[in-house]
């Protein structure tokens, strides 16, 4: 178990003009942590990731495992077990040549190499498919080959990239489950790649949120969740309405802003948000948090509804409150609602977030 550090690192691809795909990020995580880096294509959570590999060497920083410095070292000196999308695994070797391969390099000897390699499959559920060839197994069993095969040389980190989008989603989820369960089972230090906010938040300790080379905001899946710190996050997690709204007045972890019909409210914001009255405040308040109403309640907001899709769990509505468009997530609908008519909205007011822009 090892805790990794990135401090101020960076990387510019020579052919990419200035840009930088991953523009000083300071990550440190803990050891036998969960920690997913989260964000859209592009964003530079696999240029991250492979840094920390060591497949690319950063322009600028430094990457820490405990005290040594790896920033320069090359992958097959750093102690990592890789998993990746595509399995990578040898289609022409049995299950258990696969898992034992790593082993092999490192000139195991061959009962201690076996014994392994059965502990290893144990933990991924596969005990005694040591002999099967791997295209006689399904996806999410090839999954856990190389899971077991990066876990088997008993690694300091264990990188992971995106290694459930060939999956199908309940192979999907149940494939999360069992990785989150083996982690925390080996205390092996995980960094997890993914672009799925969902599978991140069911999976990690703590996340990253990038965005253009840039780590927007890092924290447990809740904390993000409930107190994102800029709009990006706000929207990417979840979904979520960020309303700009005039701040009145406020605190030191609160503002004061005006709503559309008139009225005003107190709205918790991180400590020293630094906003004054005639400035503008971007509030984030969650679909969820807004209920339905009639537009007589009094300090209810008036609105039209313009969208309206029944998914089942909840009905999805788009509401236009003063020209601005209220994304609204309600388990129960006034029956006949439809698109055209006058509603009220409620807003939770202690579920509204102060974020920057
Ligand atoms: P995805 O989910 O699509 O894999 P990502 O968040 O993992 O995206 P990266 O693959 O890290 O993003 O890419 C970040 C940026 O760096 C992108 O603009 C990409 O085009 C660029 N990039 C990545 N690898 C290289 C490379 N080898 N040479 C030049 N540019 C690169």
């Amino acid at each position: 178990m090892i805790d990794v550090t990135l401090e101020s690192v960076s990387k510019r691809f020579a052919r990419a003009g200035d840009t930088a795909a991953v523009d000083d990020v300071d990550i440190t995580i803990a050891a036998g942590e969960f920690f997913t880096l989260l964000g859209p294509s592009g964003c530079g959570k696999t240029t991250t990731l492979r840094m920390v590999a060591g497949f690319y060497f950063p322009t600028s920083g430094r990457i820490r495992f405990g005290a040594e410095d790896v920033t320069r070292r090359p992958p097959n000196k750093r102690d990592t077990g890789m998993v990746f999308q595509n399995y990578a695994l040898f289609p022409h070797m049995s299950v258990a040549q696969n898992v034992a391969y790593g082993l092999k390099i490192r000139k195991v000897g061959r009962a201690d190499a076996r014994r392994r390699v059965e502990e290893a499959l144990g933990q991924v559920h596969l005990a005694g498919y040591g002999g099967r060839r791997i295209d006689q197994l399904s996806g999410g069993q090839q999954q856990r080959v190389a899971l077991a095969r990066a876990l088997v040389i008993r690694p300091r980190t264990l990188l992971l990239d995106e290694p459930l989008s060939n999956l199908d989603a309940k192979l999907r989820e149940e494939t999360r489950t069992e990785i989150r369960r083996i982690q925390k089972e080996s205390g092996t230090t995980a960094i997890y790649v993914t672009h799925d906010q969902a599978e991140a938040m069911a999976m990690s300790d703590r996340i990253a949120v990038m965005e253009s080379g840039r780590v927007q905001q890092i924290g447990a899946p809740r904390e993000i969740y409930h107190r994102p710190a800029t709009a990006f996050v706000a929207r990417f997690i979840g979904r979520s309405n960020v309303l700009s709204l005039p701040v009145t007045g406020g605190t030191d972890d609160s503002v004061t802003v005006g709503l559309p019909d008139g009225g005003e409210t107190v709205v918790a914001a991180p400590v020293g948000h630094g906003l004054r009255a005639g400035e503008t405040a971007l509030v984030s308040v969650r679909p969820e948090h807004i209920g339905l109403t009639s537009t007589t309640e009094p300090g209810a907001l008036p609105g039209r509804v313009t969208e309206l899709e029944f998914t089942g769990m909840a009905t999805n509505l788009i509401v236009d409150v003063a020209g601005e468009s209220v994304q609204v997530a309600a388990i129960d609908v006034p029956a006949g609602l439809a698109v055209g008519d006058q509603v009220g909205l409620r807003l939770t007011r202690e579920r509204m977030w102060v974020v920057r822009p």
